[in-house]
């Protein structure tokens, strides 16, 4: 046996298998046999297949120092998935309550659910039982908003810190009397930035968190926030050099609200406030206009495509085609609660037939030229790019891929677990087929082992003897 050198003693651990990722959007990548190799923080140090000279030994090395996890012929290892958009304390709201339009839903539904955060023990059932439910279906970052409870966002992001889940969270601001009910408001616009900041420092101001978990400055929407909150808000994202997150033109209502207030659009007023960087992510942009999407793509600000809540909430859908090729940074969100799903995989999946139903049109009753937009489709490679190297390029955090200095945030899909949806056909299927085949069909019973930053998160079960079927 080779001992293991100097510097394989700084491995965490290894996976040898096969793995699959879109590097780039559209393109699908295939690791067969691959050894990738994970440093002490958690970073992967080296990516190697059977043709590199010391692939069979280092290899050896790693099983003989119990540090290597080999796959076997039915699971595949890709990259953790990316929620560019979700309402932690809407979480047991989910599934419910969809039948309303958006400015009823929030204060009939919502707003009273979100007031509930004023008692931590509510919080902290909730959002132990959100985090792990998301790493559990291979969810490994998500951009969260809290509510306007200082305490119970604080335990938000200390659940994430523990339970190793990598996360955005965001305090979420709303101080203005005439949108915002009594019960659920900041008191005052400089109580609203004062709070805003305490939490940015909090969560600075930790060390376990080793930058797994990081705040974002969350104005809730236009509608939501006095001008000096908006104001103040852009100061602080200067100040902390910090993320942002917002709503921005969802449907009619909120959009022609900001425009009958200011003048012009959400993303013209969010870019006057200083809300508009390289680190904002914008909440579903449905009704944004060319001039939008170019300001947009300027401030290299990222879009979180909610494709389910679009169709149940906006009143439109988000031409994503258009903005991918436009080189706007775009990834996936469930919008939980206003989204009924919370597995990114079922974002895939809506966010591919909301552009079919784009590109195609839906009302029979029209001749076919006039039905649809055309070019507007994307395809399942374009959709999981979304939800993994997409989602990380629109954060700034190298996640989503595999490649050397990146993350290791990744999942183990099982095609062969127990109440398996999912069933691949080996003589049947290839690579691109059996990637398809998960983005429409894996979920949680086939998200065998989650890692994130090289820890496992979820997972490790041992695994099911069902046997795979072929022809
Ligand atoms: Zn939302």
């Amino acid at each position: 046996m080779v001992q293991l050198d100097k510097s394989d003693a700084g491995i965490k651990c290894a996976v040898a298998g096969t793995a699959l990722h879109t590097p780039r959007c559209g393109e699908i990548e295939f690791l067969q046999d691959a050894l990738i190799v994970i440093d002490q923080p958690g970073f992967i140090q080296s990516i190697l297949t059977p043709t590199d000279s010391h692939y069979e030994q280092l290899k050896n090395d790693l099983k003989d120092d119990d540090k290597l996890l080999e796959l076997s012929n039915n699971e595949y290892l890709l990259p953790g998935l990316i929620d560019l958009h979700i309402h932690a304390p809407q979480w047991p709201q989910m599934g419910k309550a969809l039948h309303l339009p958006l400015y009823d839903w929030l204060h009939t539904c919502t707003f009273p659910l979100e007031a509930k955060y004023a008692d931590v023990t509510f919080a902290e059932v909730v959002y132990r039982s959100l985090v792990d439910t998301l790493l559990s279906n291979g969810t490994t970052t998500a951009v969260y908003f809290g509510t306007i409870h200082l305490d119970a966002t604080k335990l938000l992001a200390d659940i994430c810190v523990e339970l190793g889940q990598r996360a955005l969270v965001g305090r979420v601001s709303m101080d203005n009397e005439d949108q915002c009910p009594d019960y659920y408001r900041d008191l005052s616009a400089a109580k609203s930035i004062e709070d805003t900041r305490e939490f940015i420092e909090y969560l600075r101001g930790q060390s376990s968190g080793a930058g797994i978990v990081l705040p974002a400055i969350t104005p809730r929407f236009i509608p939501s926030c006095s001008d000096e909150a908006l104001a103040g808000h852009g100061e602080l994202a200067e100040e902390y050099d910090c993320h942002i997150q917002t709503h921005c033109s969802e449907d009619n209502w909120s959009h022609d609200y900001g425009v009958s207030r200011f003048g012009k659009t959400d993303t013209e007023s969010l870019l006057e406030f200083g809300l508009l960087t390289d680190k904002t992510v914008l909440a579903h942009c449905n009704f944004i206009n060319p001039r939008d999407m170019m300001t947009i793509r300027s401030a290299q600000t990222a879009i979180a495509h909610c494709p389910l809540s679009n169709f149940l909430f906006s009143n439109a859908v988000l031409p994503v085609r258009q903005l991918l090729d436009k080189g706007v940074k775009v990834g996936l969100g469930t919008d939980v609660s206003g989204g009924a799903h919370v597995s990114i995989y079922d974002s895939c999946c809506q966010a591919i037939v909301a552009s079919r139903a784009l590109q195609e049109g839906v009302n029979a009753n029209l001749p076919p030229e006039d039905r649809g937009l055309a070019d507007a489709s994307i395809n399942f490679k374009e959709a999981f790019w979304m939800a993994t190297a997409g989602g990380g390029e629109a954060l700034g955090f190298k996640v989503g891929r595999f490649s050397e200095g990146y993350c290791f945030d990744a999942m183990v899909i099982d095609a062969a677990a127990t109440d398996s949806n999912l069933v691949i056909w080996r003589d049947m299927d290839s690579l691109e087929d059996v990637l398809q085949k998960i983005v429409y069909n894996a979920r949680r019973p086939n998200v065998r082992t989650v890692w994130v930053q090289g820890d496992i998160v979820a997972g490790g079960i041992p695994r099911s003897n069902r046997q795979v079927p072929s022809t």
